[in-house]
């Protein structure tokens, strides 16, 4: 049983959630408080019992019938029901009763919503990230039929009714280089075929998958790539060709069920072409990242008040050790990371927001430049931050007793999952080279600064203007990530 003993006091104290949420209708506020009051105690301890007790994997009836089922445990399936029914992590965005009733609901709401789950249980945060980005890709690329087969299940208001989305993408070949993707996609006159090894399918059990194949005769490299929508069933009603080989022992975010999966003559409706296949994946995949950032700052949130609460508590050497100068030290960087990358994602949250809204162009090519910037950097912070947290608890820190532990577990997949940090370098410098989206970024940076009067970061603006003129230079790439990190701790700068 983890320490319960806080209540949603630390929630009423998140100034950085409570700035946000003042923009929200009445609607939304209420689902924050609902949610706020449930993270300590009754979420924490679902968490603790699903993360406990790993979902298994089913390949086979009594009988021998191939099944390929996932079991997870009670505690799992109630925070499904909290997060998809109760919360809405899903439907509120995209469900067209509710909207068409209050409005398009801005992605800020499900994102602040998600920053609370997330601060319990990471793992499932994951399916809610796939189910949305599933739906966000369907509704924008899919033909009509397969919208009105697919929309109403993914964003079901009804826990029963659901369908979870997944992301067929890395292949044992093909994991950062997913040119090198070799799911062959045949045409067999009904539908698509998908051939093919899914080295890491999270969500396995998921109803409906986006996977990348390469139809027969398509060129090599991600240009060749098409987009296949996967359901589980074939819709003859039998169990598709989907072999769930095995799932992963993974060192966190145990709860949820990653998989390895074979395509053996899988059904699969078209979704995009190849050259668009890949492109329209990254759609998916940047939401995923913005989730991803979302996640990271929930740890870092939570890694800070678990911090503090044990600090002001714990007696060291006649005091609490909160008020010795070194632990004071440790605790006001904590929280001023946990700031600085709340603001940092939830930026690039609005720049998405306004993107998707009103097709802007500005804010589309800035969420384009921040999005790799953002991901990686609230990654590598939330992982720092479960070290520093886990050693303010001492000894109880590294016990399952405490969430720390549990933390730190499922904070190291932030930085891998999604694209790992020189990947999305990589991608910074191909968004600035060949997308011209630095200047619009640091347009927006500079005015900021010019109206705090901050003319050491205008100067920084500068010497990174003329530092990141050399990006298309093949000699620049070692030194690209010093340089990415320097531009996002100077949009950081412009948001304090
Ligand atoms: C728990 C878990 C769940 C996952 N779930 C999914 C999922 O649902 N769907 C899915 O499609 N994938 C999933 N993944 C896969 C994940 O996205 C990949 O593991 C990740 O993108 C890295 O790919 P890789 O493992 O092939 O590593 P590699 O691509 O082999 O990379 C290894 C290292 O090489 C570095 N590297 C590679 N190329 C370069 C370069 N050009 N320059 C500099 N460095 C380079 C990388 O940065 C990395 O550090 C999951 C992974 C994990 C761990």
């Amino acid at each position: 049983m983890f320490d319960s003993s806080q209540n949603d006091r630390s929630f009423a104290e998140d100034s950085e959630l409570q700035r946000i949420r003042a923009e929200f209708p009445s609607w939304a506020e209420e689902r924050i408080d609902r949610l706020s009051g449930r993270i300590h105690g009754e979420l924490d301890e679902l968490a603790r019992v699903a993360n406990e007790n790993p979902p298994r994997l089913e390949r086979y009836d009594a009988r021998g019938e191939r099944i390929d089922r996932v079991d997870y445990h009670p505690a799992y399936r109630e925070m499904e029901r909290i997060a998809f029914e109760e919360t809405g992590l899903i439907w509120l965005h995209h469900d067209p009763a509710f909207t068409s009733e209050h409005g398009r609901v801005p992605r800020k709401v499900p994102f602040a919503l998600g920053y609370l789950f997330a601060q319990a249980e990471q793992g499932l945060y994951c399916p809610i990230c796939l189910t949305d980005g599933t739906a966000t890709v369907l509704s924008r690329h899919a033909e009509e039929s397969l919208r009105e087969k697919c929309l109403p299940r993914l964003a079901a208001r009804r826990y029963e009714d659901l369908w979870q989305g997944a992301m067929f993408l890395t292949e044992r070949e093909g994991g950062s280089d997913v040119g090198r993707s070799e799911t062959r996609a045949v045409e067999d006159g009904v539908g698509w075929r998908l051939h093919g090894l899914k080295w890491f399918c999270s969500n396995a059990s998921a109803e409906l998958a986006l996977a990348l194949a390469r139809p027969e005769g398509a060129p090599d490299g991600t240009g060749g790539l098409g987009l296949f929508a996967v359901p589980r069933w074939q819709p003859d009603g039998s169990l598709n060709e989907c072999h769930l080989l095995r799932l992963k022992d993974k060192l966190g975010t145990r709860s949820m069920a990653t998989g390895e999966i074979r395509l053996d003559g899988a059904f699969a409706y078209r979704v995009a072409s190849p050259p668009d296949g890949f492109r329209v994946m990254t759609e998916m995949l940047n939401l995923s990242r913005l989730y991803n950032a979302v996640a990271s700052v929930a740890v870092l949130r939570r890694a800070y008040v678990e911090a503090k609460e044990h600090a002001s508590r714990r007696i060291a050497f006649g005091k609490r050790i909160a008020d010795h100068p070194l632990c004071a030290r440790t605790l006001s960087e904590l929280e001023a990371s946990w700031r600085d990358n709340f603001r940092l994602a939830f930026h690039a949250i609005d720049h998405y927001e306004q993107m998707e809204a009103t097709g802007d162009e500005t804010s589309s090519q800035i969420v384009r430049l921040l999005t790799p910037l953002v991901k990686y950097t609230t990654a590598r912070a939330a992982v720092q931050a479960t070290l520093e947290a886990m050693e303010i608890l001492g000894g109880d820190g590294y016990c399952e007793n405490f969430v720390t532990a549990r933390l730190l577990r499922d904070a190291q997949v932030l930085p891998i999952w999604e694209g790992t940090t020189n990947i999305l370098v990589l991608d910074a410098l191909r968004a600035i080279s060949r997308e011209g989206t630095l200047t619009p970024l640091l347009e927006e940076v500079r005015e900021r600064l010019e109206k705090t009067g901050d003319d050491e970061g205008l100067a920084e603006a500068d010497r990174l203007e003329t530092l990141l003129a050399r990006c298309k230079d093949p000699a620049f790439e070692g030194e690209a990530r010093e340089a990415c990190d320097r531009l996002t701790a100077l949009v950081v700068r412009s948001l304090r």
